[in-house]
């Protein structure tokens, strides 16, 4: 790598005048670009700046900065953990005392309507879903685009280092919370788990931001982290805060960021996901505790995600391992074919019916919950009843229960007093409570076949057409849904074959939701902990592993996981963790635009620094300075963000082209960081900056601010290796140069060993030298 060492770098020479009249480079719109390039280009989406950029004037503010500096950026760094964790406790809760207190309002007033007449009470349900699912559409479409869907493929590209406009907001923070409670409360085929995950990284990147520029609230403290680089570590934490609140599972949490959302993992960063996560579960805890007196209306722990199964089967024999084995093969089936048509159904609604504005988007959503509600009401009430269960056999079965009941042996319309609607009790509920009374144990027979696959196609029907409507949405809640009835579908199969009286249906419905969740989102680890997590029962945990792996492995034969397809469908320029096998046949320079290099002198016009920005968009330009002997050689990398900071702070402009005293006498009239640390990629626009014609006239020596070693490869790199080191390094610019024509030294593993570096004497010396 050539730096700052490189001789002749800090010479002035008769050559300089020449290099400041570099020609104007390649206007951007003329050069060879295919399509899909253009298009990736014109989406606005930027790539994130995670590289510190280490300059001269970086290394000389780092060495100004004593002990105190970094220990208060630890402990500020962990104090944003702890408030991350409280604030996404306090939304998860806040969501569902929502969701749950509007649904309690709607079934009471249904119910208490149909006393009168059941046609009005359906209107009555109706009505109450469309208002609720209104307001929600309403926020997304005027107020916060960004918040529709689930937000977790846009979080898992920010995390991958792509930057989706308006995914971290503050209004979208706002609108997936408000939203979601209209969407999930208005009874939609979806979950408010994926939204909760999205709402704890805007958390995460609104607090990092460091205020507001707009309302002056912007103290130097709080804008410590408004850079890319530390914004990733919060919105890290922010995502586990969302799985931790969602299911109350913060080791799920921990292993759902490491799993499915992260590029990028540190054994630092792992502490600080895992104390928040724990901090969300205190929060959690301690708020549900405001509410066990009642005062929450009709908020119960029941709202929160947690269903306790572990009164079912603790055992197997071994012939069920076969029935269980085929949970995860229906599992792998169904999870791709739920992905497939996700990506139809969602392509058709980009390409055709959300091009016609936000009207159509709110007919749509409202034609859904019309479906839904009609489906969800309707299909119950044609459905008969069966009697209860033989009392003396299952005693603790309470049946019936009054149809305003939430539990399970609900009588509605049932002509008789001792009969109950199995159907009822998972149409027609919130989900939440429908997915408690599908994983109820001991409680044999309880639903029909014909119920369970009734509800097992409607449900997955509504699902695929839910997804993608301008509402948020989260995709765990219906998923366990779907699985659980199929899983009790092969459990009463199983029981009917089996003559032992511990098979537990209620147990195959939990394997069920697992297998589903495999099928469709491919994780195992995370998935089999937070299933664990949920359902408080540990004995499970070989059988879930079991499911997941088998369904996992079906569905990956047909197909991506549902977010990976969700971010293809983006068109989100996600770098995979693997590169192609074809990417082995050839070499960075392969890779390369066809454009020539636009690049900068070390010392430069202003005129010609503005007229470059002007011309080109990109984020990078290599500074090149003279040898002695004439030789042109690369100093460094300076990025777009940083020249568009110098500029605006018209920092050390200087009237000659001679190149100023460097280094240690940089002399400093403006804050630093903004031209050293790794900004944040939403700086200001070039057509933003007023530059007078003087000042056009003038120079500025580029080189205190340079990158002087960023990333280079030779030209010959087979590609694959260059992808890794952009994939595992995360980096934005990788500069493809000829091969080296001399070695200095080579490096081993033992070189870099403290112990060994500090053998040498020399070192104490060098260390001196350079401050
Ligand atoms: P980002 O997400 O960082 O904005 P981008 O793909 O939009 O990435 P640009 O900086 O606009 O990147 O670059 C567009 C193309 O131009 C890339 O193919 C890259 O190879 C090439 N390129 C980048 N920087 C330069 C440069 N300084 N001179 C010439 N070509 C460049
Ligand atoms: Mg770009």
């Amino acid at each position: 790598m050539q730096g700052k060492n490189m001789p002749g770098v800090n010479g002035s020479g008769p050559m300089w005048s020449q290099l400041l009249n570099m020609e104007p480079p390649d206007s951007p719109v003329d050069s060879p670009e295919g399509e899909l390039m253009m298009g990736y280009r014109n989406s606005g989406m930027e790539s994130l700046d995670y590289e510190v950029v280490e300059s001269l004037a970086y290394r000389e503010d780092q060495a100004q900065r004593g002990i105190w500096h970094h220990a208060s950026y630890i402990t500020l760094k962990w104090v944003f953990a702890l408030l991350i964790g409280i604030l996404t406790g306090l939304a998860a809760f806040f969501i569902n005392i929502a969701v749950e207190n509007f649904s309690g309002w709607k079934f009471a007033a249904t119910f208490a309507v149909m006393k009168h007449s059941y046609f009005l009470g359906l209107i009555t349900y109706v009505a109450f879903n469309g208002a609720l699912v209104f307001s929600s559409v309403y926020i997304i479409t005027q107020f916060a685009p960004a918040a529709a869907g689930s937000g977790i493929p846009e979080i898992k590209a920010y995390l991958n280092g792509i930057d989706t406009p308006g995914i971290l907001l503050f209004r979208t923070l706002i609108g997936k919370i408000l939203g979601s409670i209209g969407s999930v409360g208005g009874g939609l085929a979806l979950g408010k788990e994926g939204p909760l995950v999205h709402t704890g990284a805007c958390i995460a990147s609104v607090l990092g931001q460091g205020g507001s520029t707009k309302y002056n609230v912007n103290p130097k403290w709080l804008r410590r982290f408004k850079n890319d680089r530390d914004r990733r570590d919060l919105v890290t934490c922010g995502c586990a805060a969302g799985v931790a609140a969602a299911f109350r599972s913060p080791v799920g949490g921990v292993l759902f960021a490491l799993e499915e959302v992260t590029s990028w993992w540190r054994s630092q960063l792992l502490w600080r996901v895992f104390f928040t996560s724990a901090v969300v579960a205190v929060v959690v805890r301690t708020a549900m505790g405001w509410c066990k007196t009642g005062s929450c209306g009709h908020f119960s722990s029941g709202g929160f995600i947690i269903w306790d199964i572990s009164g079912g089967q603790d055992d197997y024999s071994f012939f069920e391992l076969l029935p269980m084995a085929m949970l995860g093969a229906i599992g792998g089936l169904l999870g791709a074919l739920f992905n497939q048509l996700t990506i139809w159904i969602s392509t058709w609604r980009r390409n055709v019916v959300h091009r016609k504005g936000n009207r159509v988007k709110i007919i749509e959503v409202l034609l859904v919950s019309l479906i839904t509600s009609l489906l969800s009401f309707g299909l119950p009430m044609m459905t008969s009843c069966k009697p209860c269960p033989d009392p003396a056999k299952y005693p603790d079965v309470v049946c019936p229960r009054p149809s305003h009941s939430y539990g399970n042996y609900v009588n509605f319309f049932c002509s008789n007093e001792n009969e109950y609607n199995d159907l009822a009790t998972i149409f027609f509920n919130t989900q939440d409570d429908a997915i408690r009374n599908l994983f109820s144990t001991n409680t044999p027979h309880e639903y029909t076949t014909r119920s369970l696959l009734t509800f097992l196609v409607m449900f997955f029907s509504l699902a695929v057409l839910t997804y993608g409507t301008a509402v948020p949405s989260g995709q765990f809640v219906p998923g366990i849904m779907i699985g659980a009835t199929y899983g009790r579908l092969v459990g009463i199969l199983v029981v009917n074959a089996s003559s032992k009286d511990s098979v537990d249906e209620g147990t195959y419905a939990l394997l069920g939701a697992a297998s589903f969740l495999g099928g469709s989102m491919r994780m195992t680890v995370s998935l089999c902990v937070i299933m664990v997590e949920i359902t408080n029962n540990l004995q499970l945990l070989p059988l879930i592993m079991l499911v997941l792996l088998i369904s996992k492995a079906v569905g990956d034969a047909f197909n991506n996981g549902f977010y990976e397809e969700q971010v293809k469908l983006r068109s989100l320029p996600l770098l995979d963790s693997r590169p192609q096998r074809f990417m082995r046949t050839l070499a960075a320079k392969d890779a390369i635009s066809t454009r020539k290099v636009v690049q900068f002198s070390r010392v430069s016009k202003i005129g010609h620094i503005v007229s470059v920005l002007r011309s080109t968009n990109h984020n990078g330009y290599p500074v090149v300075d003279k040898l002695p002997t004439g030789e042109p050689v690369v100093i460094g990398l300076i990025l777009r963000s940083h020249l568009l900071a110098l500029l605006q702070a018209k920092a050390d402009f200087q009237h000659t082209s001679i190149p100023g005293d460097i280094p240690g006498q940089i002399k400093f009239r403006y804050d630093v960081r903004d031209f050293t640390k790794p900004v944040s990629s939403k700086g200001v626009s070039i057509y933003e900056i007023n530059i007078s014609p003087q000042e056009m006239e003038m120079f500025i020596d580029l080189q205190p601010f340079v990158n002087p070693t960023p990333y280079i490869v030779p030209e010959d790199m087979s590609l694959t290796k260059v992808y890794n080191l952009f994939r595992q390094l995360g980096l934005r610019h990788i500069c493809v140069v000829p091969r080296p024509s001399q070695v200095v030294g080579v490096i081993t593993r033992k070189d870099l060993l403290p112990e060994v570096l500090e053998e040498r004497d020399s070192l104490e010396e060098i260390m001196s030298s350079r401050g």
